[in-house]
């Protein structure tokens, strides 16, 4: 009752100006808000354009501890959100268009609002890689996709291709059995990089089919995808598979196109962080895989979540706010 009455009075039409504003709601995001908010920071939440992140286009998921029958990916970040709201943060489904860290308050900017905060947290997570080749944009939605959990269904009956070598592409491989007639693994090297189980499961499965030392080369159709050239880079022979569409996933890139010019970038992208979870701007913070390319999992982005959030009010408490 007493959540309810405090989101009432934290209307996004009268209020603009808060102690932390949080960008990005996935496992970091939310975490992050569950702890500023129990610290009593007026927290926001803005989402951007997929809230809830990666795990809303996953099936799935055993590996978060405290699930004993596994969950599923959008009911795990449907709870988490739930649980942020209930303890008083404001989460807002804006997508955010420009920052300015150059001067405190931080201004964060969306496509409608413009907010302020004495700190913020970055928690924009990534992005699928493409993989550039021709075809590839010109049939994305036609038969070129970056998630099988979102698209699979759409493929009762057909071949199928998948592209990359990690936990991702078996994950979605596998999946893609479920409907397909076979699926095509196109991976560039002789072994995968996916984990000991993920493989064995992808190598007992019958429907798969794998192609080494191998890259996708052309997408090509009509109305959609029809057929996909692949190379292999010991022979440069070329190969066609007729297939309906091809699944890519070959790994992921930070969401932080936003920040750059602001705060210290890696050179593919990544926050370069500091101090735990400062950037190089102090006040402003970071938590997940925008920052982290070496773990990358649900777990571990709630819990640099927590810590961002710690680090933020701390920050705020020595700053006398
Ligand atoms: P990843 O582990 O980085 O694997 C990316 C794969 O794509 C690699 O096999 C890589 O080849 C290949 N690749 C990268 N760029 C390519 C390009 N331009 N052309 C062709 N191939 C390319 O990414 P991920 O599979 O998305 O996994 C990310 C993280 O999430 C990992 O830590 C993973 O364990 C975790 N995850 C876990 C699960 C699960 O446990 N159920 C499911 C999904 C993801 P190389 O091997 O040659 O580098």
């Amino acid at each position: 009752m007493q959540a309810e009455i405090k989101a009432e009075s934290k209307k996004p039409e009268t209020k603009r100006k808060f102690d932390v504003i949080i960008i990005g709601a996935g496992p970091a995001g939310y975490t992050a808000a569950i702890y500023a908010s129990r610290a009593k920071r007026e927290t926001l939440v803005i989402s951007g354009n997929l809230p809830g992140g990666q795990l809303m286009l996953t099936t799935e998921v055993e590996n978060y501890p405290g699930f004993a029958e596994g969950i599923f990916g959008p009911e795990l970040m449907t709870t988490m959100r739930k649980q942020a709201e209930r303890i008083g943060t404001l989460i807002i489904d804006d997508e955010v268009v420009n920052v300015d860290f150059k001067r405190l308050p931080f201004k964060v900017l969306t496509y409608s609002e413009e907010y302020e905060a004495d700190a913020v947290i970055i928690a924009t997570g990534a992005s699928p890689r493409k993989i550039g080749v021709r075809g590839e944009q010109e049939f994305s939605a036609k038969g070129v996709s970056y998630c099988a959990t979102c698209d699979g269904p759409f493929f009762k009956n057909q071949d199928l291709v998948v592209a990359g070598g990690g936990d991702s592409a078996m994950e979605e491989a596998i999946f893609l059995t479920k409907f397909a007639k076979s699926v095509h693994v196109v991976h560039r090297r002789d072994k995968l990089r996916a984990s000991k189980i993920m493989q064995d499961r992808a190598f007992e499965n019958k429907k798969i089919h794998f192609h080494w030392n191998s890259v996708i080369d052309e997408i090509k159709g009509g109305q959609k995808v029809s057929e996909i050239t692949i190379k292999n880079l010991n022979t440069d022979q070329k190969e066609m598979l007729e297939a309906g569409g091809i699944f890519v996933a070959v790994g992921h890139e930070p969401n932080t196109k936003l920040f750059k010019g602001q705060i210290d970038l890696d050179d593919q992208g990544y926050i370069i962080l500091k101090n735990k979870t400062q950037t190089s701007v102090e006040g402003v913070f970071a938590a997940g895989d925008a920052h982290d390319h070496r773990y990358r999992q649900a777990v571990t982005a709630a819990g640099f979540g927590c810590m961002a959030a710690i680090d933020v009010d701390r920050y705020l408490s020595e700053n006398k706010k």
